[in-house]
């Protein structure tokens, strides 16, 4: 992602604004929250869409000393010297298929998940290759049923990569899994998912592996589970300042605060009689004569079709709804006669302070999650990184932009 400030920053015609100074202070709250634990910032898919590495290196100000992501690729780019990510940072990556970066990843150092055989043969060969051993985490399928070694192959991964680690060819840095519902304070899954954890974890250390770190605390697990924090924590949507649920509590209810706030100047503002057809399939009709205004950002930007006819956004004080349909590039409000005139300030979502929506409100308009609001905002929309830091002694900055 570009981080860049357009000259005349106001002119754009739309920007996600990345409060820097939020990340750090989200990323103080869950270390409060878990204080014997080490803190894996995760910023795959673009830091949720904010940006990995300013979000990276905002986090690392803030204390994390792992950072997170899914692909190889993306991890990779961290540890690239222009990403700005010191060389003590651990960078952990879990999404791997046959064929991968396997010995790029071994030669930058990173920490690679294992969840099945086949990638422990290609890491391996990966640190042959290299003349260095491999870091590897072997991954518990302890109820998630998606990535992860299932109980019953378990045993086989854990002797062959303790083999390996007898050999010289790799280490075994960590032992980890993944919650199904730990967004569902109470579910049965959570006690069952800790205790196969458990008995997993235990089972691999009694053959001889000796991890630096185990690990299981997404999110909501971070904010809720103390009981799940072992020796390290994986917090993403939080340090990003959204709540993993509606259900668990709002994001202040945790001492969060929202990182993006994505507005947009109207690209036009105009009368228009009533009974007037608004937008593709005129599933919007003007009640009676009233004023458009035309909002630059669609679903090619990330603005969910099925916000149509449901999307809040702030104008001028007030909250408008989508008039009608989301289109690729644009999409319409009714301002029920107010003129606010072309460039007016649109705000679809940010903390909320101003009276704007949040991405929760989004997330609701359209039938989806807040992580998918603000990690779906398109390559189309500058990324404006504001209050970089460090932190002046005495508390977050309101600095300048960079
Ligand atoms: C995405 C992800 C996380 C972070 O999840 P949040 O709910 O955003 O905190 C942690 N661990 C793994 C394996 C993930 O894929």
């Amino acid at each position: 992602m570009r981080e860049t400030v357009a000259p005349g920053g106001a002119e754009l015609r739309a920007r996600a604004e990345i409060d820097l100074a939020a990340v750090r202070a989200n990323v103080r709250a869950l270390r409060e929250r878990a204080p014997g634990a080490a803190l894996m910032a995760v910023v795959k898919a673009d830091g949720y869409g904010h940006g990995a590495a300013a979000c990276a290196r905002a986090a690392v100000e803030a204390g994390a000393t792992w950072l997170g992501t899914a692909t190889p690729q993306e991890a990779l780019a961290l540890r690239a010297p222009g990403a700005g990510v010191p060389d003590h940072v651990r960078i952990m990556c879990w999404l791997w298929t046959p064929g991968g970066p396997w010995r790029e990843a071994v030669e930058a150092g990173l920490d690679v998940s294992l969840s099945g055989t086949w990638a422990l043969d290609e890491v391996t060969r990966a640190a042959r290759l290299a003349g260095r051993p491999a870091r590897v985490q072997l991954k518990a399928d302890t109820g998630l049923g998606r990535g992860g070694c299932q109980p019953a192959d378990w045993a086989e991964l854990v002797a062959g990569a303790l083999r390996a680690e007898a050999e010289g060819l790799l280490r075994v840095t960590g032992l980890w899994s993944h919650f199904a519902c730990a967004d569902e304070p109470g579910h049965p899954s959570i006690t069952a998912q800790l205790t196969r954890f458990r008995e997993m974890v235990a089972y691999a250390e009694r053959q001889g592996a000796d991890p630096e770190v185990r690990h299981i605390a997404n999110s909501p697990a971070t904010l809720t589970l103390p009981e799940s924090h072992f020796d390290l924590v994986r917090p993403g949507i939080a340090m990003y300042g959204v709540s993993p649920s509606p259900e668990i509590g709002t994001p202040a209810d945790f001492g969060l605060r929202p990182v993006m706030t994505l507005s947009a100047s109207l690209a036009l503002v105009k009368r228009v009689p009533g009974g007037h057809g608004v937008s593709y399939g005129h599933h919007y009709v003007t009640p009676g004569p009233t004023t458009l205004g035309l909002v630059p950002l669609g679903y090619a930007d990330g603005i969910p079709r099925h916000a149509s006819s449901s999307g809040p956004v702030l104008v001028e004080g007030k909250w408008r709804t989508v008039a009608g349909r989301v289109a690729m590039d644009q999409f319409v409000l009714d301002l029920g006669g107010d003129d606010p005139g072309p460039g007016a300030e649109a705000v679809l979502f940010g903390p909320g302070d101003r009276g704007e929506p949040t991405a929760e409100d989004w997330a609701q308009a359209a039938g989806t999650i807040a992580y998918e609001i603000v990690t779906r905002i398109g390559t189309r929309v500058p990324r404006v990184h504001v209050n970089e830091g460090p932190d002046p002694v005495g508390g977050p900055g309101r600095g300048s932009g960079t």
